[in-house]
């Protein structure tokens, strides 16, 4: 990737403290694949790819501008998906998180954005390139999602690393 562009995308952060509590069950089931580090925990809502970094004050005027309203995420399915993405999935997905991911989509193409085509599938991946496929219930980790943020990521040697460059809350219901 060129100095010039970002590597950016929208997501709910999974709180620290539901983090630790997701990798300490994670850990305990002996899965195959590379896990994803506690601290990176998320659910996507928009993957932007490379940006020019002029544009990434547009991104944010855009996000503050977001009225998204509050809702419970509820974590109650193991799934695998794609080429060996273990996850966490809700077994419904929460309008306000619909809302939230289509409002994204449509500001973003205001701004000239393109999104993949692929519809929104709301997951919180654990571990990737897994051989294994495990699925079926999973312990129901849930948190009240009350902000999104725009994060930026930094391929490192010691693994992805994940900067918030902005975070707007969603309104009480
Ligand atoms: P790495 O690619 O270094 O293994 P990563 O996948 O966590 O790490 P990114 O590739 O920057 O880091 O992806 C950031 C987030 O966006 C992740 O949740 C990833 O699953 C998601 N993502 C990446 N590429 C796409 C894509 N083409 N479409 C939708 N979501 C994507
Ligand atoms: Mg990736």
């Amino acid at each position: 990737m060129s100095e010039e562009s970002l590597r950016l995308f929208f997501a709910l952060p999974c709180p620290p403290d539901q983090a630790t509590a997701i990798c300490a069950w994670r850990d305990g089931q002996a899965f195959d694949g590379r896990p994803v580090a506690e601290a990176n925990l998320h659910m996507t809502l928009a993957f932007l790819g490379a940006q020019p970094k002029e544009r990434l004050e547009a991104l944010l005027t855009m996000a503050s501008g977001i009225e998204g309203t509050a809702f419970d995420l509820r974590l109650d399915r193991l799934t695998t998906i794609g080429k060996g993405f273990i996850c966490l999935q809700p077994s419904t997905t929460p309008q306000a998180l619909s809302r939230l991911v289509a409002t994204l989509a449509e500001h973003l193409a205001a701004l000239g954005v393109v999104l993949d085509s692929r519809p929104f599938l709301p997951h919180l991946t654990l571990a990737r390139q897994a051989r294994s496929r495990p699925s079926g219930a999973a312990p129901g980790f849930a948190w009240h999602a009350d902000h999104f943020g725009l994060y930026l990521s930094t391929a490192t040697p010691g693994g992805v690393r994940y900067d918030a460059l902005g975070r707007w809350p969603l309104a009480a219901p």
